[in-house]
Protein backbone atom coordinates (compact mmCIF):
# COMPACT_ATOMS: atom_id res chain seq x y z
CA UNK A 1 0.00 0.00 0.00
CA UNK A 2 1.61 3.51 -0.66
CA UNK A 3 0.71 6.57 1.30
CA UNK A 4 1.57 9.96 -0.43
CA UNK A 5 1.83 12.99 1.32
CA UNK A 6 0.80 16.66 0.64
CA UNK A 7 2.16 19.02 3.31
CA UNK A 8 3.91 22.35 3.71
CA UNK A 9 6.03 20.65 6.51
CA UNK A 10 7.89 17.75 4.91
CA UNK A 11 10.02 17.29 7.65
CA UNK A 12 7.03 16.41 9.96
CA UNK A 13 7.34 13.02 9.43
CA UNK A 14 10.35 12.17 9.80
CA UNK A 15 10.47 11.00 13.26
CA UNK A 16 6.44 9.38 12.68
CA UNK A 17 8.43 6.84 9.69
CA UNK A 18 11.72 6.60 11.59
CA UNK A 19 9.83 4.36 14.72
CA UNK A 20 8.55 1.50 16.09
CA UNK A 21 5.54 -0.90 14.07
CA UNK A 22 5.76 1.76 11.14
CA UNK A 23 9.09 1.78 10.70
CA UNK A 24 8.77 -1.75 10.19
CA UNK A 25 6.54 -1.82 7.95
CA UNK A 26 8.61 0.37 5.51
CA UNK A 27 11.36 -1.58 5.62
CA UNK A 28 9.58 -4.68 5.02
CA UNK A 29 8.00 -3.03 2.01
CA UNK A 30 4.61 -3.60 3.61
CA UNK A 31 3.79 0.03 2.72
CA UNK A 32 5.49 2.81 1.04
CA UNK A 33 5.28 6.71 2.13
CA UNK A 34 6.09 9.78 -0.32
CA UNK A 35 6.25 12.95 0.93
CA UNK A 36 5.53 15.68 -1.37
CA UNK A 37 6.50 19.50 -0.79
CA UNK A 38 3.41 21.78 -1.31
CA UNK A 39 5.89 24.17 -2.17
CA UNK A 40 7.51 22.60 -5.08
CA UNK A 41 3.86 22.90 -6.68
CA UNK A 42 3.80 26.55 -7.05
CA UNK A 43 5.41 28.88 -9.48
CA UNK A 44 6.13 32.12 -8.10
CA UNK A 45 9.08 33.32 -7.04
CA UNK A 46 8.57 33.23 -3.44
CA UNK A 47 6.54 29.74 -3.85
CA UNK A 48 3.96 31.46 -2.55
CA UNK A 49 1.08 28.70 -0.93
CA UNK A 50 -1.45 30.80 0.94
CA UNK A 51 -3.37 34.24 0.28
CA UNK A 52 -6.03 36.12 2.02
CA UNK A 53 -9.88 35.08 2.13
CA UNK A 54 -12.43 36.11 -0.17
CA UNK A 55 -15.29 37.39 1.77
CA UNK A 56 -12.76 38.65 4.59
CA UNK A 57 -11.92 37.36 8.08
CA UNK A 58 -9.54 36.34 9.71
CA UNK A 59 -6.37 34.40 8.75
CA UNK A 60 -4.92 33.01 5.44
CA UNK A 61 -6.24 30.30 3.54
CA UNK A 62 -4.43 27.84 1.05
CA UNK A 63 -4.21 28.43 -2.61
CA UNK A 64 -5.89 25.63 -4.90
CA UNK A 65 -3.46 25.93 -7.51
CA UNK A 66 -0.62 24.25 -5.94
CA UNK A 67 -2.44 21.60 -4.40
CA UNK A 68 -4.18 20.58 -7.84
CA UNK A 69 -1.15 20.35 -9.42
CA UNK A 70 0.42 17.95 -6.67
CA UNK A 71 -2.40 15.90 -6.95
CA UNK A 72 -2.13 15.71 -10.75
CA UNK A 73 1.41 15.15 -10.34
CA UNK A 74 1.48 11.90 -8.26
CA UNK A 75 -0.66 10.33 -10.95
CA UNK A 76 -3.32 9.22 -9.52
CA UNK A 77 -6.43 7.75 -11.42
CA UNK A 78 -8.95 10.56 -12.37
CA UNK A 79 -11.84 10.88 -10.06
CA UNK A 80 -14.26 8.98 -11.79
CA UNK A 81 -12.08 5.94 -11.82
CA UNK A 82 -10.27 6.11 -8.71
CA UNK A 83 -12.85 3.52 -6.84
CA UNK A 84 -12.35 0.88 -9.22
CA UNK A 85 -8.42 1.18 -8.99
CA UNK A 86 -8.75 1.34 -5.29
CA UNK A 87 -7.01 5.02 -5.13
CA UNK A 88 -8.58 7.65 -2.66
CA UNK A 89 -7.44 10.98 -2.42
CA UNK A 90 -8.45 11.85 0.98
CA UNK A 91 -8.64 15.71 2.42
CA UNK A 92 -8.14 16.27 6.36
CA UNK A 93 -10.52 18.59 7.18
CA UNK A 94 -12.05 19.35 10.86
CA UNK A 95 -14.79 19.80 8.16
CA UNK A 96 -14.73 16.07 7.41
CA UNK A 97 -16.58 13.08 8.31
CA UNK A 98 -14.96 11.49 11.69
CA UNK A 99 -11.92 9.11 11.07
CA UNK A 100 -12.68 5.39 13.23
CA UNK A 101 -11.55 2.26 13.07
CA UNK A 102 -14.24 0.98 11.04
CA UNK A 103 -13.12 3.76 8.45
CA UNK A 104 -9.86 2.40 9.02
CA UNK A 105 -10.60 -0.76 8.18
CA UNK A 106 -12.37 0.48 4.85
CA UNK A 107 -9.16 2.57 3.61
CA UNK A 108 -6.75 -0.78 4.64
CA UNK A 109 -8.54 -2.51 1.57
CA UNK A 110 -7.34 0.24 -0.70
CA UNK A 111 -3.85 -0.03 -2.91
CA UNK A 112 -3.21 3.96 -2.90
CA UNK A 113 -4.18 6.94 -0.90
CA UNK A 114 -2.99 10.54 -0.97
CA UNK A 115 -3.76 12.96 2.26
CA UNK A 116 -3.63 16.42 1.62
CA UNK A 117 -2.70 18.61 4.94
CA UNK A 118 -4.45 21.57 5.52
CA UNK A 119 -2.96 24.82 7.46
CA UNK A 120 -3.67 28.28 8.28
CA UNK A 121 -7.77 28.24 7.73
CA UNK A 122 -7.79 25.44 5.77
CA UNK A 123 -7.88 24.93 1.77
CA UNK A 124 -9.78 26.41 -1.05
CA UNK A 125 -12.82 24.50 -1.09
CA UNK A 126 -12.16 24.10 -5.25
CA UNK A 127 -9.97 21.59 -4.22
CA UNK A 128 -12.26 19.78 -2.41
CA UNK A 129 -14.41 19.83 -5.00
CA UNK A 130 -11.96 19.10 -8.20
CA UNK A 131 -9.38 16.37 -6.67
CA UNK A 132 -10.42 14.91 -3.32
CA UNK A 133 -12.81 11.44 -2.46
CA UNK A 134 -13.35 12.16 1.09
CA UNK A 135 -13.02 14.80 3.94
CA UNK A 136 -12.36 13.49 6.86
CA UNK A 137 -11.52 14.58 10.63
CA UNK A 138 -9.86 12.50 12.97
CA UNK A 139 -11.75 14.16 15.96
CA UNK A 140 -14.12 16.94 17.21
CA UNK A 141 -11.29 20.00 17.64
CA UNK A 142 -9.45 22.16 15.72
CA UNK A 143 -5.46 21.22 15.07
CA UNK A 144 -3.35 23.55 13.54
CA UNK A 145 -2.96 21.19 11.14
CA UNK A 146 -3.52 18.36 8.89
CA UNK A 147 -0.01 16.48 9.18
CA UNK A 148 -0.92 15.01 12.52
CA UNK A 149 -4.45 13.81 11.36
CA UNK A 150 -2.38 12.46 8.06
CA UNK A 151 -0.08 10.65 10.40
CA UNK A 152 -2.77 8.99 12.60
CA UNK A 153 -4.92 7.86 9.34
CA UNK A 154 -1.69 6.12 8.07
CA UNK A 155 -0.60 4.51 11.55
CA UNK A 156 -3.82 3.07 12.12
CA UNK A 157 -4.66 1.91 8.58
CA UNK A 158 -0.72 0.28 8.36
CA UNK A 159 -1.43 -1.70 11.30
CA UNK A 160 -4.20 -3.22 9.81
CA UNK A 161 -2.41 -4.78 6.94
CA UNK A 162 -2.04 -8.51 6.48
CA UNK A 163 1.64 -8.88 7.58
CA UNK A 164 2.13 -5.63 9.79
CA UNK A 165 1.49 -7.13 12.98
CA UNK A 166 3.57 -10.18 14.22
CA UNK A 167 -0.03 -11.66 15.12
CA UNK A 168 -3.21 -11.67 12.86
CA UNK A 169 -5.49 -11.32 15.71
CA UNK A 170 -3.83 -8.67 17.32
CA UNK A 171 -5.93 -6.14 15.40
CA UNK A 172 -9.43 -7.60 15.59
CA UNK A 173 -8.63 -8.44 19.66
CA UNK A 174 -7.90 -5.07 20.92
CA UNK A 175 -10.40 -1.71 21.69
CA UNK A 176 -13.04 -1.40 18.44
CA UNK A 177 -12.13 -4.69 17.04
CA UNK A 178 -14.21 -6.81 15.35
CA UNK A 179 -14.37 -10.02 13.31
CA UNK A 180 -17.06 -12.07 11.69
CA UNK A 181 -15.70 -15.01 14.16
CA UNK A 182 -16.20 -13.16 17.38
CA UNK A 183 -19.76 -15.00 18.48
CA UNK A 184 -18.56 -18.19 17.01
CA UNK A 185 -17.89 -20.38 19.96
CA UNK A 186 -13.92 -22.01 20.37
CA UNK A 187 -13.50 -25.37 21.31
CA UNK A 188 -13.77 -24.87 24.57
CA UNK A 189 -17.39 -23.86 24.27
CA UNK A 190 -16.96 -20.03 25.75
CA UNK A 191 -17.66 -17.72 22.77
CA UNK A 192 -14.43 -15.95 20.97
CA UNK A 193 -16.07 -12.62 21.71
CA UNK A 194 -14.81 -13.37 25.50
CA UNK A 195 -11.36 -13.11 23.97
CA UNK A 196 -11.53 -9.26 23.34
CA UNK A 197 -13.33 -6.35 21.67
CA UNK A 198 -16.23 -6.90 19.22
CA UNK A 199 -16.67 -3.41 18.95
CA UNK A 200 -15.67 -2.36 22.84
CA UNK A 201 -12.62 -1.77 24.92
CA UNK A 202 -9.84 -3.73 25.11
CA UNK A 203 -9.45 -5.27 28.46
CA UNK A 204 -6.58 -4.21 31.26
CA UNK A 205 -3.22 -5.65 30.57
CA UNK A 206 -0.96 -6.71 33.38
CA UNK A 207 2.99 -7.45 33.30
CA UNK A 208 5.42 -8.59 36.14
CA UNK A 209 6.03 -7.72 38.85
CA UNK A 210 3.24 -9.69 40.48
CA UNK A 211 2.79 -6.82 43.35
CA UNK A 212 3.60 -3.19 42.63
CA UNK A 213 3.15 -0.25 45.29
CA UNK A 214 0.78 -2.45 47.30
CA UNK A 215 -1.31 -3.57 44.31
CA UNK A 216 -1.69 -7.49 43.20
CA UNK A 217 -2.33 -8.19 40.01
CA UNK A 218 -5.61 -10.08 39.43
CA UNK A 219 -5.24 -13.28 41.06
CA UNK A 220 -7.63 -15.22 38.18
CA UNK A 221 -4.77 -14.46 35.52
CA UNK A 222 -1.66 -16.00 37.18
CA UNK A 223 -3.80 -19.02 37.67
CA UNK A 224 -3.68 -21.71 34.76
CA UNK A 225 -7.49 -21.52 33.76
CA UNK A 226 -8.34 -19.79 30.49
CA UNK A 227 -11.70 -20.03 30.55
CA UNK A 228 -11.86 -18.23 33.51
CA UNK A 229 -9.23 -15.65 32.88
CA UNK A 230 -11.44 -15.08 29.34
CA UNK A 231 -14.30 -14.74 31.57
CA UNK A 232 -12.68 -12.38 33.60
CA UNK A 233 -11.21 -10.15 30.50
CA UNK A 234 -14.68 -9.80 29.12
CA UNK A 235 -16.34 -8.90 31.82
CA UNK A 236 -13.39 -5.96 33.03
CA UNK A 237 -13.73 -4.94 29.26
CA UNK A 238 -17.72 -4.84 29.76
CA UNK A 239 -17.17 -2.57 32.71
CA UNK A 240 -14.34 -0.27 31.09
CA UNK A 241 -16.65 0.30 28.17
CA UNK A 242 -19.76 1.12 30.43
CA UNK A 243 -17.85 3.44 32.59
CA UNK A 244 -15.76 5.37 29.83
CA UNK A 245 -17.51 4.40 26.15
CA UNK A 246 -20.95 3.86 26.85
CA UNK A 247 -22.08 5.20 23.73
CA UNK A 248 -20.23 1.69 22.00
CA UNK A 249 -22.46 -0.28 23.68
CA UNK A 250 -25.46 0.29 21.34
CA UNK A 251 -23.37 -1.25 18.46
CA UNK A 252 -21.66 -3.96 19.84
CA UNK A 253 -21.28 -7.42 19.44
CA UNK A 254 -22.73 -8.87 22.37
CA UNK A 255 -23.85 -12.23 23.96
CA UNK A 256 -26.57 -12.82 26.52
CA UNK A 257 -24.27 -13.38 28.87
CA UNK A 258 -22.80 -9.96 27.81
CA UNK A 259 -26.02 -8.70 28.35
CA UNK A 260 -26.87 -10.65 31.27
CA UNK A 261 -23.60 -9.49 32.89
CA UNK A 262 -23.95 -5.22 32.02
CA UNK A 263 -27.61 -5.60 33.07
CA UNK A 264 -26.57 -6.67 36.52
CA UNK A 265 -23.82 -3.85 36.64
CA UNK A 266 -26.12 -0.94 35.71
CA UNK A 267 -28.69 -2.51 38.61
CA UNK A 268 -25.59 -2.22 41.29
CA UNK A 269 -24.79 0.93 39.97
CA UNK A 270 -25.01 3.62 43.08
N1 LIG B 1 -10.97 26.87 9.89
C1 LIG B 1 -11.01 25.44 10.00
C2 LIG B 1 -9.81 24.90 10.79
C3 LIG B 1 -8.51 25.02 10.08
S1 LIG B 1 -7.22 24.24 10.95
C4 LIG B 1 -12.29 25.02 10.70
O1 LIG B 1 -12.74 25.74 11.59
O2 LIG B 1 -12.84 23.98 10.36
C5 LIG B 1 -6.01 24.01 9.70
C6 LIG B 1 -5.94 22.63 9.08
O3 LIG B 1 -5.73 21.66 10.08
C7 LIG B 1 -7.17 22.18 8.33
O4 LIG B 1 -7.19 22.66 7.01
C8 LIG B 1 -7.03 20.66 8.37
O5 LIG B 1 -6.21 20.18 7.32
C9 LIG B 1 -6.32 20.44 9.69
N2 LIG B 1 -7.25 20.02 10.75
C10 LIG B 1 -7.73 20.78 11.76
N3 LIG B 1 -8.53 20.07 12.57
C11 LIG B 1 -8.56 18.82 12.07
C12 LIG B 1 -9.21 17.62 12.47
N4 LIG B 1 -9.99 17.57 13.53
N5 LIG B 1 -9.00 16.51 11.72
C13 LIG B 1 -8.20 16.55 10.63
N6 LIG B 1 -7.56 17.66 10.20
C14 LIG B 1 -7.73 18.78 10.90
Amino acid sequence: MRFDIVTIFPDFFGSIVAHGILRRAIANDLIQIEIHDLRNFTQDRHRTVDDRPFGGGEGMVLKPEPVVEAVEALGVARKAERDNLHESVILLSAQGAQFTQSSARKLSKLDRIVLICGRYEGIDERVNELVCDLELSIGDYVLSGGELGAAVIIDVTMRLLPGVLGNEDSSAFESFGRSDEFLAADSSGVPRSTHGAGGILDYPHYTRPVEFRGLAVPEVLAGGDHAAIRRWRRERALEKTLRNRPDLLANADLTHSDRAFLAQLTRTKP
